[in-house]
Formats: structure tokens, sequence, C-alpha cells
């Protein structure tokens, strides 16, 4: 019996051992890790590693010494399978360690060694992972760090950035250019003696700074920064580390950590909120990528024929409706508001995101801070398998909760599509173009004075709540606005030009919804007529500061009507119904190119009836005013609550291509 018995257990233990693991058909198979400490967990006495992969035969963990690629391994550790994720437990200080993953396929093919998708740190080029302590890693007040306060989603202007292109310019004055740290330089002036930087932008009024791309991308050699390089950053290599191009030392990731935190804590201590430009619909690399790599296929949406889907128009787009990858993206998010107090996301390309994921995020990240704005691109860059009914478009922007969208309808309406560069726009004086401002007047929203059948792209209001709607009339993408009119606007003088340009942000400044303006179109931003400047050189990307002296018109105007949004709720109404109860359009009927509406007895605004006028024509004209005795307090050149001339009753002329609003007395 005992010998029996014996051989049982040696039976059953052989058995085991050779047990092959399983082999999932499908990726609805995979079973789900729900647990939150997927990468590492750091203490002096011993670090944890786990990553999820369910579908390979075996995994192994790296660690070494340096970032060097030409340094071999100090150790090498089979992982084990331990609750669906790959772990090990090494019991000694691995604090500043670099280490990598690699798993065998069910074929025995050794894929590719790769970084910690979970990375929270990273040595140069972010090819190897680096065990830090996040702690050691707060810069002096961080515990004490609090958002600027926001009471509402609908009283914020963003600015959007590009961290390079704020310092690169010689006139920038800024000592750390390209760097995190230069957005934390104050004092800093043009050699007109005007300030630039972090003070300009504090200055000017906006809310929010958008930064593009300021994880870590793949497109700058980090090994190589004495060399002149730019890149926008929309090739995403490691998502919950930031870039290593824009820190003074990528070799060191506590670096670029504690740099990126300080860059937080001085824009919070400046009144200026932070968005990061997320980019979680595709990653820069697509086979040998390390999501593929470590998790083969299961990242990535796919065609019919097996071929990557592409939607993204970069060569592979990401499942996000897949659990494990909604997870990843949601912890990734929220991983950056807890660690790095940011306070809000532009997700790129969103149309290519399930609704359903983006809803979850948004839930998410609104439990933690419901302050948090979320805004992204309803749109994507080619198809996806994916049907459009259940992915993140602009059309099915009612379905997402507490999530913007772009509004590419009062963009292109007022100066043209992007697509045709010579095409007008409203301010430039192109008919049919007055439902498509009206459109941005309301926020998308739905009001009854919209005849939407001849708004330029959409039917159909599309936000719920003018929170929803993001009001803009140029960003990072294509032509500069200064640019674009130059380009539709041939033979026109600049001095007309500089009146589109100002009737264009001010239609973005006085519309209710969100504003957003493309970081430096308050100095006529150009970029020399170039479309698509995502890797052109400094010269082109940079900010040229000697451009606020020379437009000092354009800038203070921009900033006289940022102070008068946000000085007036009327602005900024909270609702829909408060737009259909307030707002009122005039009847311009007989002029294409006249808009003016009314904005009456909006609580806690001092002004009780306000008149706004946009005059997209050439010339000027009259516009005939309710009742009363009006003060003009903003026309095409100047904001002045203090009122313009004197009082007007009747009618007021309103000059060619330009704004006006005027205060009932
Ligand atoms: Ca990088």
């Amino acid at each position: 019996m005992k010998y029996l018995l014996l051989i049982f257990f040696t039976l059953t233990l052989l058995m085991h051992c050779a047990e092959p693991r399983p082999v999932y058909e499908s990726f609805e198979e995979y079973p789900i890790y729900p647990y939150d400490d997927l990468g590492f967990t750091y203490t002096p006495e011993q670090t944890t590693f786990k990553f999820w992969s369910p579908n390979v035969s075996g995994a192994k963990l790296r660690i070494y010494a340096s970032d060097d690629p030409a340094l071999v391994p100090e150790k090498e550790i089979e992982l084990e399978e331990v609750d669906n994720a790959w772990t090990a437990v090494i019991k000694e200080n691995l604090l500043d360690r670099y280490y990598t993953f690699q798993v065998t396929d069910h074929d025995g093919n050794v894929l590719n060694e790769c970084a910690d998708p979970y990375a929270r740190a990273l040595g140069v080029n972010g090819n190897r992972s680096q065990v830090i302590d996040l702690k050691s890693t707060d810069p002096a007040g961080w515990g004490g760090d609090v958002r600027p306060k926001l009471s509402d989603a609908k009283d914020i202007v963003i600015y959007e950035l590009h961290v390079r292109d704020l310092s690169l310019h010689p006139s920038a004055g800024i000592k750390q250019k390209g760097k995190f740290l230069g957005l934390t330089e104050t004092g800093t002036l043009s050699p007109q003696g005007l300030s630039t930087g972090l003070d300009h932008i504090r200055e000017l009024g906006v809310t929010h700074v958008h930064l593009l791309p300021s994880f870590d991308y793949m497109s700058v050699d980090e090994s190589r920064l004495d060399e002149p390089q730019f890149n926008w950053g929309y090739d995403p290599a490691n998502y919950n580390v930031p870039e290593g191009s824009y820190s003074t030392d990528p070799a060191d990731g506590n670096v670029r950590v504690r740099e990126f935190k300080q860059m937080v804590k001085t824009l919070h201590d400046h009144g200026l909120r932070v968005i990061m430009d997320v980019v979680y619909n595709h990653t820069g690399r697509t086979e040998d990528s390390k999501f593929e790599q470590l998790i083969p296929g299961y990242f990535y949406r796919f065609n019919e024929d097996g071929s990557y889907s592409n939607a993204s128009g970069c060569g592979n787009e990401i499942a996000s409706e897949r659990p494990m990858v909604r997870k990843y993206i949601r912890e990734s998010v929220e991983y950056w508001v807890n660690e790095y107090h940011v306070d809000g996301f532009r997700f790129d390309l969103m149309g290519i995101h399930d609704i359903a994921s983006m809803n979850e995020i948004s839930q998410s990240l609104h439990a933690i801070d419901n302050s948090i704005f979320i805004y992204g691109e309803g749109w994507t860059a080619g198809n996806s398998p994916l049907p459009d009914s259940l992915r993140a478009l602009k059309a099915n922007t009612p379905q997402l909760e507490r999530i913007a969208a772009f509004s590419d309808d009062i963009r292109d309406g007022m100066k043209g599509s992007v697509f045709h560069h010579e095409e007008k726009g409203f301010v430039s004086g192109a008919k049919s173009t007055k439902e498509s401002i009206k459109y941005g007047v309301v926020g998308a929203t739905l009001h009854p004075q919209v005849n939407y059948d001849s708004v330029n792209y959409s039917n159909a209001p599309w936000a719920n709540q003018p929170q929803q709607c993001i009001n803009y009339a140029s960003c990072h993408d294509n032509h500069t606005l200064w640019d674009r009119l130059e380009i539709s606007n041939p033979g026109v003088s600049e001095s007309r030009r500089e009146e589109m340009h100002r009737l264009s942000l001010a239609i973005v400044l006085t519309s209710q919804g969100v504003a957003f303006l493309h970081a430096g179109t308050e100095l006529l931003r150009s970029k020399g007529g170039e479309e698509n400047s995502y890797k052109s050189s400094d010269e082109v990307n940079a900010i040229d500061w000697t451009r606020k002296s020379k437009y000092r018109v354009t800038h203070d105007y921009v900033q006289g009507l940022i102070a008068m949004r946000k000085a007036h709720r009327a602005f900024r109404l909270r609702t829909t119904e408060a737009i259909q109860t307030h707002l009122n359009f005039l009847d311009t009927d007989d002029d294409e190119l006249l808009v003016a509406y009314e904005i009456k007895d909006v609580p806690n605004d001092n002004w009780k009836h306000i008149v706004v006028a946009y005059n997209g024509n050439g010339e000027s004209k009259y516009l005939d005013l309710p009742a009363g005795s009006w003060q003009i307090v903003a026309n095409g050149d100047t904001v002045d609550e203090g009122g313009i001339g004197r009082a007007v009753l009747r009618r007021v002329r309103v000059d060619n291509n330009s704004a006006i609003v005027l205060v009932k007395k």
C-alpha cells in the first residue's frame, strides 16, 4: 500500500509538472488580471514584478545595473504565473536597477526583450524600465499641491502647447530650452522686454495648459540630445512615463519623473491646470511594439485577412474594447492623475476608442476628482473594423458622459475646410457659412434658431450640454490660423488679415462651450506656411516671441476677450436649456455674413443685456439694436469693459471682418 501511494504521488507530481500551459483559441478566453499592481512594486526589502500575458508558454525577467544596451544582465529569472500574472519577488534592494521582460510563445519562439508596458521609469529611449522609489521623486511641497480652483467646465480656456515650442526660439529668454523645466521659469523676457513663457501664459489668462504628447515617445533619439531634433510626439513608446528628451537626464529614470512633477507643481502654483494629450489609439511601433512582443495580438484590432487595421493612419489601432486594454488605458490615466496631479486629458483620435471604454474612463477619473476635464478628437484617420455606432465619434458625443469633442464645424466654418487650403470661411467673406458659426455660438447644442441642415458637417446638434463642445479656430494640426488666412486670401493686405484673425478668435472666445487656443495664435503665430510640421525644424515650430511686440494689438485683444469671458457668466452658460432661454439670435436674414445675438438676464452676471455681432463682410454693416442705450465694450481691435466711445442708440456700425460686443446701459 505504501509503495502504491508513493507511485501514485510520484505520477501525480510528474503529470503536474508536465501539464502544458493552456492554449487559448480566442482573446475572449483570456483570463483577466483583476488587480492594479502590474509592473513593479518596490520596497527596500523586496521588489515584486508582474505582467499579464496568458497565452505564452513562459516569461523571463532580466535585471541590469545600467541602461547601456551593451551591458549584460546581472540576473535572469524565470517568471511564475500566479493569479494569471507572470510574477517574481526578489528579496533585495533593487532601487534604480533597470529591467526587461521577454516571453516564449507556444511554438517555442523567443520574442523580443522589451521594457515593461507598465513601466514607471525608463532609461534612455525607453528600452529598459527602471525600478525607482516614486516617493523620492516628489518635489518640495508636492504633498500640499492643489489643483487651481475651477467651478465649472464651461469656465475653461485651453492653451495648446508643445513643450519645445515654448522655449526654443532665441527670443524666448528661457534657459531650460525644450525641457519640462522651461515651463517653470518666471521673469523671462523677449528682446523687446515683454514677458515670455510661463509669465506670458499666466498673464494671457487661460485656465489650462494642454501639452502635446509628453509621455515617452519614439521619434526623438534621447541618446543624442546635443543635436536639434523635433517631433510632435504622436508615436507612443511608453504610456506611463514622461518623455526623456524633455528631461535634463533621460538615462536616470528618476529625473524625468521629478521634473514633470516640478512642472505640474509650478503651473498649479501659478493658477494653471495641466492637460495631457494622450495617444492610446495606436502605438509608434507595430509588429515589434512591446505589446505585440509580450502579449501577441491582444492589444490591436485586425482586418478579416489578419492584417493590422489602421484607423490611426499610423500602421495599427488599439483594441480599446478588450477588457485588459480598457483596463490598461483606465489605469494609465488614473496613474497620471494620482502620481502626477494631471488635471485633464485630450484623447488623440478618440473616434478609434469604443464608447464604453471612454465612459468607464470618465467615471473612474471623475470619481478621483470631479473637475477633471476630458475631451478628444471625435474622428479617425482611416476605417476601423469596430462599427461606427460603438466608437467615440463626434456624432456619438451624446452617448459620451462628460466628454467633449472638437468642433470642426465652427473651425472650418470660420476659415474654410482644412482639406482645401485656398477655401475661405466666414471671417474671410465666404457665404453659406453663417449656420456653422451659429452652431458654434450655441456650442453644438440644440437651439431653435439654428438651421442644422445648413451646418457644414453636422446636420444635428452633437453636444448634450455646452461643455461637450470645444470651439477652436486652429491647433497644432494643419496651418496656423495666420498662415491659413494668408494662403486663402492672396493679395489681401496684412492689416485686413489681422482683422480676420481677430474676428476668428473673438468668435471662439464669445461662443458658448469650451474655448481652445493654439499657443501663439495671440501673436499671429506662423510656421512659414508649413501645414504638417510634426517633424519640421525648431525654426519652423518654435514660438517667435518678437511677434508679441510686433502684434501687440492682437495680443492685448485676445487677453481682453479672455478676461471678459471669465468675468461674465453670459459667455459661459451652464446648460443647453440656459442657452435656449437666454441667447436669442437677432434678425440678420438679409445678410449672409452678419451674425448677431443677444444674451439676456443671466443670473450672477452684472451685464443684464448683451449684444454680440460678427461681421464677415469685407465692408462695414449696420446692425439694428434692441431698444435702449448701448455701450460698446469690444470692437474689432479693442476690449474695454469701461466702454469704447459714446453710447449708441437703435443701430450700430460693425466694421468689416470684425466682432462687436455691446452692453445695455
Ligand atoms: Ca522618448
